[in-house]
């Protein structure tokens, strides 16, 4: 996608959808064919320390399934039915050989599936290298910081094993820099649809965010500034919609259709958990003389609430319905991915919590093979007028 040679938002909008659409991950592909000794690094969802593979050389590309756009055919025999859709096609995009430009895999200590997917990866595709990184569960704890610095100490030699580079302190602190930069370009988008929903819609935010999943940091970064100018000068009046928060789709994701029915039902959304490892540290990674210290400490003290990551220190279900009503929200509404247990066990808590705060909130399951939207339009419709009308 040239950038810089599209002139009207929704174009940009649209190449950045097809170019995420896409299993082939043509921007990553071109990227790497454009010099000798680049490499990919596919990274699964949720957070993924990327700063050090792009040091290292790599281009981290994230891996968030196939959506809707590939038959499971092989995928199947090797997982129980009762699991998320995003595992079975992450492998069914390894089995039919769209990942095998990628030079390595990386997995995280999520959830069961996830860790399984790794193992079966390792074992289905001996010639990738496959990671798996291992997050601290206690981040309460004195050492979590100095262990994460510690696993991420051996990432970074995987990183390097698997591009043939060697890293200096100061390429990793340019890498953090850039990815920085980018987090705060997201950052002002939410931050613009928060308080402009009627000029950023959900779609165009998502597309925006989705495209540096797959294309290079530098180019996702002119993105950024460009909607930046674009957005500066758009105009559009508010509708009469209901404001909500919507949570529990930030690992697998769900259809596009599906975020736009739900806009479309009558609904602003004025924060989101989507694609939520590229935005997980709630201010920029410190810059000391220690990057990798410093990236584990944006992790263990800096990072956003998420149902992956076990925070004892306060109530995520709490701080749920603190946002929501910093945000001015009318409501809640919980899109969860079928099957996916750490969402479901989170939606225990937050059910509570809303009920207690006289928060109104509905609860949605997605997969990604879904084609049709109207049952769930209807419902949101439906809850939007009783939020708007009693
Ligand atoms: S969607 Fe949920 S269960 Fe599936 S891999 Fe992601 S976190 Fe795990």
């Amino acid at each position: 996608m040239n950038i810089e040679v599209i002139n009207r938002f929704d174009e940009l909008i649209d190449e950045c959808i097809e170019t995420f659409e896409s299993l082939d991950f043509p921007e990553a592909r071109a990227w790497k064919s454009a010099e000798p000794g680049r490499a990919l690094i596919g990274c699964f969802p949720v957070y993924a320390p990327v700063e050090i593979f792009h040091a290292a050389g790599a281009l981290p590309v994230g891996l968030a399934g196939a959506g809707n756009r590939l038959e499971i055919s092989h995928a199947d025999a090797r997982f129980q039915s009762f699991v998320c859709s995003i595992i079975k096609s992450t492998l069914e995009l390894g089995m039919v050989g769209k990942l095998d430009d990628f030079d390595g895999l990386v997995f995280h200590s999520i959830c069961d599936p996830a860790r399984n997917l790794a193992s079966v990866f390792t074992r289905n595709f001996p010639n990738t290298r496959v990671e798996y990184v291992h997050f601290p569960q206690r981040l309460h704890s004195e050492e979590a910081v100095t262990y994460l610095e510690r696993e991420y100490r051996r990432i970074l030699d995987w990183a390097t094993a698997t591009t043939g580079r060697s890293v200096t302190d100061e390429e990793l602190r340019r890498s953090i820099a850039l990815y920085n930069a980018i987090r705060t370009g997201i950052r002002w988008l939410y931050d613009f649809r928060r308080a402009e929903p009627h000029k950023l819609s959900t779609r165009e935010l998502y597309a925006l965010v989705r495209y540096g999943h797959v294309a290079p940091p530098e180019k996702h970064l002119r993105l950024l500034t460009h909607a930046f100018d674009e957005l500066q000068r758009r105009e559009g009046k508010p509708k009469d919609r209901a404001r909500i928060l919507l949570v529990g789709s930030f690992c697998e994701q769900p259809p596009l259709d599906l975020i736009a029915s739900i806009e479309s039902a009558g609904c602003y959304v004025v924060d989101d958990d989507f694609l939520l490892g590229r935005r997980f540290f709630s201010a920029d990674v410190a810059d000391s003389r220690n990057p990798l210290r410093d990236l584990a400490d944006a992790y263990v003290n800096h990072s956003v609430d998420s149902s992956v990551k076990h925070d004892l220190g306060h109530s995520k279900a709490e701080a749920l319905v603190a946002r929501a009503r910093a945000y001015d929200a009318d409501a809640v509404v919980v899109l969860t991915a079928k099957f996916c247990e750490p969402a479901l066990f989170d939606y225990a808590l937050y059910r509570k919590a809303f009920h207690e705060a006289g928060m109104p909130h509905v609860f949605l399951e997605f997969e990604e093979k879904m084609w049709l939207f109207d049952k769930v339009k209807t419902e949101i419709e439906t809850f939007v007028e009783s939020l708007l009308f009693t």
